[in-house]
Order: C-alpha cells, then structure tokens, then sequence
C-alpha cells in the first residue's frame, strides 16, 4: 500500500532528535513493531561537541542494540588513569557480571550516524533535515498530539513551508535547550548541577592509550609552583591517529562561565609534554564548546503525554558528566512504557501508564543523581578537592571504591562490600 504525503506524516510515536537518547527510544519501539518517526534537524554524519568517552555502563547498551565493539572503529579501553597530586593512578573497570570489563571511545560524528542508521534498519522511519519548531496539543485535552516542524539544509536554512506531524505519543530527545519541553513552560531547574565543557581533537602517538585518562588537576605551569586552574580534564583516546582532549568547569566553581575556557584549555595543554602533540598546529578542527544537564535538571520527565529522554530531561551523571549511556538506557525505558501506554485505549489508563516511564526513571537514577548532587558541590570547592586529591589518591581501595561510584557500575545483587554500600546509599537518597 502506498502512503499518502498525509500519511507519512501521522506514526504510532514521534521521536524528536536523533541523538542517542532518540535513536535508542525509535530502535526499541521499531523493534517491537511500532510504527516511529525519527525527525532530526541535521544531516548525518554530524558532529556534537562531546568527550566520546563510553563507559562499560554504555558499552553493556550498546552490545544489547546488537552491536560488535570487536569491528574496526571502536577503540575499547581498560579503565581510567586518574592523574593528580603527583600521581597518576591506572584503575582497571570493576570485574561485575553485570557489566563488560571495557570501556570504549568512538567520535560523535561516527556514534551517533551508526545509532541512526541502526534505528532505521530496523524499521524507524528517520526523516533528516525537519526541524522541529514546536508541540501541537489536543484542544480538549491538552496531551501533545504532534509536532509542527520545518525543512532545512545542511546550514540549518529554512526550505520549504511548515508541516505538521501528528502521533499518539510524542519523546522529546531534542538535547540541552529541548524546544518541545520549553515550549510547555519547563526551563532547567537551577538548582541542579550543570557543566560547560570544551574539547578539542589533536593528532597524538597517544592515540591509542588503553586507558581513558581524567586529570584531577591543572596547572597553568610546573604543578605547586604555578597556579591551578579551574575545572578536570580528560584524554581520550580515538584509535585513529587523534585523542579527544577537554575539560568541564561546574557551576558549583566560582569559575563557572566567568573564564575563557577554550583559552584555559590550552594554557593547560602548554604545560604538558611536547610529544603528545596537544598543541595548535596538531588540532583538528576548532574548539568546541556545550553544556552538560545533570542531575535531572529539567523535570517532570512526563508531561501534557510526552516524554523527555537524555538532555532533554537533564540526565547526565553528576559524578563523572556521562550522558551517552543515560540516554541510551532512558529511551530503552521509554520505549518499554509506550509500547505498554499503546497497547491499551486512548483515555485515561494510558495516560497512566505513560506516567510510569518518570517513575521508572526515578527508581533507577533519582537517589544516585542526588548522591551526585553532593558530590558535584563538594568537588566545586578546591580546597576540599585539594586535600581529596592529596589524602585519596594513594588509596587505592579508595579510589577503586570512587571509581565504581562515580561511573555507577554496581552488581545489584552478590556484588562485594563497596558494591552494597553504594546500592544501599543510592536507595536511602531522595530523588533527584
Ligand atoms: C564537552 C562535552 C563532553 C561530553 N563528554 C561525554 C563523554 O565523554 N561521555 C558521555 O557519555 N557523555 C558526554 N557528554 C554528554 C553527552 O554528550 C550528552 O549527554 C548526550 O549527547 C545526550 O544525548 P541526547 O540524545 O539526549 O542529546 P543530543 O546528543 O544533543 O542529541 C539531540 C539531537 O536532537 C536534534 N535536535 C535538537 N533540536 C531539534 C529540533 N528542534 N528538531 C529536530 N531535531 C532536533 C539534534 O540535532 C541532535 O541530533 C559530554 C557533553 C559535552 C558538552
């Protein structure tokens, strides 16, 4: 049967945005037999300014889309050199049954076209190009029921006149700012923790660094002889000749959105050695900056029907500022509750059900974004981080404890002592 330019329009779900959190929550729908409209404003491949950096908590998501981290073009990495003090300590990925003893590093431009095209194969309709520039609510009820949207070119130019998309359930993924939830009258909520990160890509012999290494410190100079600068840097390693350099300033820092960060990047880059390369006439490409939402910091994650997935509802981790794996497990959430909401009538029990996804949300991150919370003010101050540094960092039951707690990778059941007490706290904290 051929579909009518209408009928093109109307699906059982729309997904806006084509990010991980969209591509997760149109691959399991599509899987399932759902009938999903992905609408993306750009082209892929396109990049997004991120670290690249897949912890094993993503890699788990990625092997259960059906993905084989072995192919070419995934650099898996063993766990986290931590470099601060004077010391740089080499944590090996927890041993869980859980999750998969590596880590991994691939670009955004790469990632995100694979989760794209993977959602596309397996029957989400992914319409590239449609910017979406608002919700269209029911009259009577006042769910969303659709969005209306735009065409646009590579440069983001407007080329054709405005259409509306209409579905039952509609998922904003649409990133940080989310159009469709700020249209609805939820901006972030300030007392949620919040980053700006910038990064840049340099031509390194480290590029294929087995570890992911975080720095806990920068100096603008010799370490104790010069001065520190604000924020925690990261070196990932790409596996193709470049490594992903960045740092991320918390706006529990005095120094949040005060300081030129892409200038402190490369005060901070100065001081390390020349052979890795971290310098300007190695970058490839520009600088780039972005925003990471954490903590929840845009909620309710349900409302007038929709729903919000990754950035849009603020679900980067506090503790270590990973996003990629919260979107990909929030939209395989999501999808689970709409396939659920669809399969009773439209009314008031769906609604229900529907709801069910900001629960599920909340039992599964809501007391360790809150933990998070903590966390990520106490690190805002430099003299508790400075004697963190000092005192923690030779300690390595410690720091093997804070690495399990920071990237959140527990056993939930038979795990060991640190494994329990972590799971033990994230259940006594309220939700985020
Ligand atoms: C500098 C930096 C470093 C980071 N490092 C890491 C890291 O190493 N590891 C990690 O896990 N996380 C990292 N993050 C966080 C991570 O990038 C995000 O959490 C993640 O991208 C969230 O995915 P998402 O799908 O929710 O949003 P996005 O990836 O932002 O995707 C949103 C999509 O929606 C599309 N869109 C937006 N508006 C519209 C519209 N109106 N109509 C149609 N389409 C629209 C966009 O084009 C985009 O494709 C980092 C973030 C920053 C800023």
């Amino acid at each position: 049967m051929t579909r009518t330019p209408a009928d093109e329009r109307q699906a059982d779900v729309i997904v806006v945005g084509a990010g991980p959190a969209g591509a997760s929550t149109a691959y399991h729908l599509a899987q399932a037999g759902a009938d999903v409209l992905l609408l993306e404003k750009a082209f892929f491949p396109r990049d997004k300014i991120c670290g690249d950096g897949l912890t094993p908590r993503a890699v788990r998501q990625l092997v259960a889309m059906g993905f084989d981290l072995d192919e070419p073009g995934w650099q898996k990495n063993a766990g986290l050199r931590i470099v601060g003090a004077g010391h740089r300590l080499e944590l090996p990925w927890p041993d869980l049954t859980t999750f998969p003893p590596y880590g991994a590093v691939r670009t955004r431009m790469d990632l995100d076209e694979l989760l794209a095209r993977h959602a596309q194969k397996s029957g989400a309709r992914l319409v590239e190009g449609t910017s979406v520039t608002g919700p269209v609510l029911d009259e009577r009820t006042g769910r969303v029921v659709g969005v209306t949207a735009k065409p646009v070119d590579d440069r983001g130019r407007r080329i054709g006149d405005e259409v509306t998309y209409r579905a039952p359930v509609v998922v904003a993924c649409d990133g940080v700012s989310s159009r469709l939830a700020t249209a609805l009258g939820h901006e972030r909520r300030e007392n949620r923790p919040m980053a700006v990160a910038v990064r840049a890509y340099y031509t390194t012999p480290r590029h294929d660094d087995p570890w992911m290494e975080s720095w806990l410190e920068l100096w603008d100079g010799k370490p104790k002889e010069s001065n520190l600068l604000p924020g925690y840097g990261w070196i990932f390693a790409v596996g193709d000749g470049t490594a992903n350099v960045g740092l991320g300033i918390l706006n529990s820092s005095a120094a949040f959105q005060h300081v030129d960060y892409k200038q402190i990047l490369r005060t901070w880059l100065a001081t390390t050695p020349e052979e890795w390369g971290f310098r300007d006439e190695n970058m490839v490409g520009r600088i780039g900056s972005a925003a990471l939402p954490m903590g929840f910091n845009r909620k309710p994650h349900v409302t007038h029907g929709m729903l919000l997935v990754g950035d849009s509802g603020g679900m980067v981790n506090p503790f270590n500022g990973e996003g990629i794996d919260y979107a990909l497990e929030a939209g395989h959430m999501a999808a689970d509750t709409i396939l659920q909401a669809l399969a009773l009538p439209d009314g008031e029990a769906r609604e229900r059900v529907l709801q069910g996804y900001a629960a599920a949300l909340d039992a599964a991150y809501g007391g360790y974004f809150t933990l998070g919370r903590v966390f990520a003010k106490m690190i805002g101050n430099p003299t508790f981080m400075k004697q963190a540094t000092k005192y923690g960092l030779p300690r390595h039951g410690l720091m093997r404890f804070l690495l399990k707690l920071m990237a959140n990778l527990t056993d939930p059941r038979d795990g060991d002592a640190s494994d329990r007490i972590i799971n033990a706290l994230s259940k006594v904290a309220p939700d985020a």
